[in-house]
Protein backbone atom coordinates (compact mmCIF):
# COMPACT_ATOMS: atom_id res chain seq x y z
CA UNK A 1 0.00 0.00 0.00
CA UNK A 2 1.44 3.52 -0.93
CA UNK A 3 2.72 5.31 2.25
CA UNK A 4 0.76 8.18 3.82
CA UNK A 5 1.09 11.26 2.23
CA UNK A 6 1.55 14.27 5.45
CA UNK A 7 0.41 16.90 2.50
CA UNK A 8 -2.75 15.43 1.62
CA UNK A 9 -5.61 18.69 2.19
CA UNK A 10 -7.05 16.97 5.85
CA UNK A 11 -3.59 16.52 7.05
CA UNK A 12 -3.40 20.62 5.94
CA UNK A 13 -6.25 21.19 8.08
CA UNK A 14 -5.27 19.43 10.91
CA UNK A 15 -2.22 21.48 10.76
CA UNK A 16 -4.35 24.67 10.47
CA UNK A 17 -3.23 25.39 6.94
CA UNK A 18 -6.28 25.12 5.53
CA UNK A 19 -9.52 26.58 6.83
CA UNK A 20 -12.48 23.80 7.68
CA UNK A 21 -16.01 24.85 9.71
CA UNK A 22 -14.70 22.95 12.86
CA UNK A 23 -17.79 21.13 14.76
CA UNK A 24 -16.16 18.80 16.98
CA UNK A 25 -12.36 18.76 18.32
CA UNK A 26 -10.68 16.70 21.00
CA UNK A 27 -6.84 15.49 21.09
CA UNK A 28 -7.57 12.68 18.82
CA UNK A 29 -9.75 13.41 16.49
CA UNK A 30 -11.64 16.43 14.65
CA UNK A 31 -14.92 16.62 12.88
CA UNK A 32 -15.68 19.33 9.97
CA UNK A 33 -18.23 20.30 7.85
CA UNK A 34 -17.59 18.58 4.52
CA UNK A 35 -17.31 21.00 1.51
CA UNK A 36 -19.35 19.44 -0.69
CA UNK A 37 -22.26 18.57 1.38
CA UNK A 38 -24.30 15.34 -0.12
CA UNK A 39 -26.92 16.58 2.78
CA UNK A 40 -26.98 19.38 4.98
CA UNK A 41 -24.67 18.76 8.08
CA UNK A 42 -22.25 16.34 6.07
CA UNK A 43 -19.98 15.97 8.46
CA UNK A 44 -16.00 14.46 7.92
CA UNK A 45 -14.91 12.87 11.14
CA UNK A 46 -10.83 12.01 11.15
CA UNK A 47 -8.03 10.89 13.81
CA UNK A 48 -5.36 13.43 14.39
CA UNK A 49 -2.56 10.43 13.75
CA UNK A 50 -1.96 10.00 10.38
CA UNK A 51 -3.44 6.67 8.51
CA UNK A 52 -4.37 6.44 5.27
CA UNK A 53 -7.36 4.29 5.18
CA UNK A 54 -9.24 1.73 7.47
CA UNK A 55 -6.05 -0.88 5.97
CA UNK A 56 -3.35 1.11 7.99
CA UNK A 57 -5.13 2.62 11.25
CA UNK A 58 -4.46 1.32 14.64
CA UNK A 59 -7.30 -0.37 15.94
CA UNK A 60 -7.66 1.83 18.82
CA UNK A 61 -7.55 5.20 17.07
CA UNK A 62 -10.47 3.37 14.52
CA UNK A 63 -12.31 2.71 17.79
CA UNK A 64 -11.88 6.55 18.62
CA UNK A 65 -12.90 7.69 15.24
CA UNK A 66 -16.29 5.70 15.45
CA UNK A 67 -17.26 6.65 19.21
CA UNK A 68 -16.88 10.07 17.87
CA UNK A 69 -18.76 9.55 14.55
CA UNK A 70 -21.39 8.56 16.93
CA UNK A 71 -21.72 11.08 19.12
CA UNK A 72 -21.67 13.22 15.61
CA UNK A 73 -24.76 11.42 14.66
CA UNK A 74 -26.59 11.34 17.86
CA UNK A 75 -26.22 15.40 17.86
CA UNK A 76 -27.13 15.45 13.70
CA UNK A 77 -30.82 13.28 14.71
CA UNK A 78 -31.31 16.39 17.09
CA UNK A 79 -30.10 19.38 15.28
CA UNK A 80 -31.32 18.21 12.02
CA UNK A 81 -34.45 16.71 13.00
CA UNK A 82 -32.93 13.67 10.83
CA UNK A 83 -34.83 10.53 10.43
CA UNK A 84 -31.50 8.58 9.99
CA UNK A 85 -28.37 8.73 9.37
CA UNK A 86 -25.68 7.57 6.43
CA UNK A 87 -21.88 6.84 7.41
CA UNK A 88 -19.57 5.71 4.87
CA UNK A 89 -16.07 5.17 4.57
CA UNK A 90 -13.84 5.01 1.60
CA UNK A 91 -10.49 2.97 1.28
CA UNK A 92 -8.04 3.50 -1.79
CA UNK A 93 -9.22 4.44 -5.37
CA UNK A 94 -10.93 1.51 -6.11
CA UNK A 95 -12.81 1.48 -3.23
CA UNK A 96 -14.09 5.25 -3.78
CA UNK A 97 -11.85 7.32 -1.29
CA UNK A 98 -10.14 10.74 -2.91
CA UNK A 99 -8.22 12.04 0.13
CA UNK A 100 -6.32 9.88 1.46
CA UNK A 101 -6.39 10.93 5.53
CA UNK A 102 -9.10 8.62 6.51
CA UNK A 103 -11.97 9.89 7.74
CA UNK A 104 -15.98 8.54 8.24
CA UNK A 105 -18.64 10.36 6.57
CA UNK A 106 -21.51 11.26 9.10
CA UNK A 107 -24.91 12.33 7.28
CA UNK A 108 -28.09 13.35 8.47
CA UNK A 109 -30.58 11.90 6.00
CA UNK A 110 -34.78 12.55 5.91
CA UNK A 111 -37.54 10.37 4.92
CA UNK A 112 -38.14 10.73 0.91
CA UNK A 113 -34.92 13.03 0.59
CA UNK A 114 -32.11 11.58 -1.96
CA UNK A 115 -28.69 12.24 -1.72
CA UNK A 116 -26.76 14.58 -3.98
CA UNK A 117 -24.33 12.07 -6.18
P1 LIG B 1 -13.73 10.39 -0.08
O1 LIG B 1 -12.23 10.36 -0.01
O2 LIG B 1 -14.39 9.78 1.13
O3 LIG B 1 -14.27 9.78 -1.35
O4 LIG B 1 -14.22 11.89 -0.18
C1 LIG B 1 -13.52 12.97 0.37
C2 LIG B 1 -14.50 13.99 0.86
O5 LIG B 1 -13.76 15.13 1.29
C3 LIG B 1 -15.52 14.49 -0.18
O6 LIG B 1 -16.84 14.35 0.36
C4 LIG B 1 -15.15 15.96 -0.39
O7 LIG B 1 -16.27 16.79 -0.62
C5 LIG B 1 -14.43 16.29 0.90
N1 LIG B 1 -13.42 17.32 0.75
C6 LIG B 1 -12.46 17.39 -0.22
N2 LIG B 1 -11.67 18.45 -0.05
C7 LIG B 1 -12.14 19.10 1.05
C8 LIG B 1 -11.71 20.29 1.72
O8 LIG B 1 -10.75 20.96 1.35
N3 LIG B 1 -12.42 20.64 2.83
C9 LIG B 1 -13.49 19.91 3.27
N4 LIG B 1 -14.13 20.35 4.36
N5 LIG B 1 -13.91 18.78 2.66
C10 LIG B 1 -13.23 18.38 1.56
Amino acid sequence: MTAYDPNNIFAKILRGELPAHRVYEDDRALAFLDIMPRAPGHTLVIPKNPARNILDIDADDLGYVATIAQRIARAQMQAFGADGITVQQFNESAGGQVVFHLHVHVIPRHDGVAMKP
